[in-house]
C-alpha cells in the first residue's frame, strides 16, 4: 500500500522566523490523517525545520539542489549541505527552473543522482505545458520528460523516488486537471516505470499530482487509484489549509 503524501511546496514565500512559527502551529495543530507531510522550504529556513521538526511525524526538504558535489559554483547548496540539516526530500525539475533557469533533463537527472548518493529522497516533477495538451501530447511529452529526467539514474528501491505530476497549465492558475485527467496520467507514468524497472517498483513508487489543488479538489484527486498525494503550492501556506489537505487523504 503506497502512503499518500501531502508536500507543500513554498517556493519563495517565508521566512525563517515565519517558517518556525508556522511549523510549530502545524505540530500543535496537527490532525489525525493516514497521510504523510512534508514541507519544501527555501534553503534558510532549512535550519528552522530541522530544529522544530526533527524527531516529529512531519517531513522536509529543499526545492533544488546543486549538480555539482561542491567547488566555485557561487549561490548553489550541495547536497552534503542539506543532508547535514537533514532533508528528507528535495524537490528537482519543478517546471519554474525548468522554464526560469533553462534546467535541462539531463542537468535533473544529475540532480536526482546527487540526493540519492546521500539517501534524500527527490521529489521529481514532470508535466506539459498548455500547448502540449491542446496538442493531444501530453503523454508523450511527459514520458520523455520522465525518461531524459532518469536517464542512466540507478535507482534500487521504489521508496528512494517520488514523481510529481505537474501540468504546467495548471500550477498557480486556479485551473486543476480533472481528477480523470490527472488520473490516466498518472496510470501512464506508472506504466513507464514497469517497462523502466519492473512491476514491483511501479506499484510501489509513489506519483504526486500538483497544480492549484486546493481542501476542495484534493479529496477527489486522492481518491484515484493511482494519485498517491499531491504537491501542493498557494494551499500549503495556510496551516488551516494545510491541514484540510491532510484530512482529504
Ligand atoms: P499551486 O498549488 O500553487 O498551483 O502550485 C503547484 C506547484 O507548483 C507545486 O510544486
Amino acid at each position: 500500500m503506497r502512503k499518500t503524501l501531502v508536500a507543500g511546496n513554498w517556493k519563495m514565500y517565508k521566512t525563517p522566523s515565519e517558517a518556525r512559527a508556522w511549523f510549530k502551529e502545524l505540530l500543535e495543530r496537527y490532525p489525525t490523517t493516514p497521510a504523510e507531510a512534508a514541507l519544501m522550504v527555501s534553503f534558510p529556513s532549512l535550519p528552522a525545520a530541522q530544529e522544530t521538526l526533527s524527531d516529529t511525524v512531519v517531513a522536509y526538504g529543499a526545492q533544488d539542489v546543486s549538480a555539482h558535489v561542491e567547488g566555485a559554483y557561487t549561490g548553489e547548496v550541495s547536497v552534503r549541505m542539506l543532508a547535514d540539516v537533514g532533508c528528507k526530500y528535495t524537490v528537482i525539475g519543478h517546471s519554474e527552473r525548468r522554464s526560469y533557469h533553462r534546467e535541462s533533463d539531463a542537468l535533473v537527472a544529475e540532480k536526482a543522482r546527487r540526493l540519492l548518493e546521500h539517501g534524500i529522497i527527490p521529489i521529481l516533477c514532470v508535466g506539459e505545458p498548455l500547448e502540449v495538451r491542446e496538442a493531444g501530447g501530453a503523454v508523450e511529452y511527459t514520458l520523455s520528460q520522465l525518461e531524459g529526467s532518469l536517464e542512466g539514474v540507478e535507482i534500487e528501491e521504489h521508496d528512494q523516488l517520488v514523481i510529481a505530476y505537474e501540468p504546467v497549465w495548471a500550477i498557480g492558475t486556479g485551473r486543476t486537471a480533472t481528477p480523470e485527467d490527472a488520473e490516466a496520467m498518472h496510470r501512464e507514468i506508472r506504466a513507464w516505470f514497469a517497462r523502466r524497472f519492473d512491476l514491483a517498483f511501479a506499484n510501489g513508487v509513489r506519483i504526486l499530482y500538483g497544480g492549484s489543488v486546493k481542501p476542495d479538489n484534493a479529496a477527489a484527486l486522492f481518491a484515484q487509484p493511482n494519485i498517491d498525494g499531491g504537491l501542493v503550492g498557494g494551499a500549503s501556506l495556510q496551516v488551516e489549509s494545510f491541514i484540510a489537505l491532510l484530512q482529504a487523504a
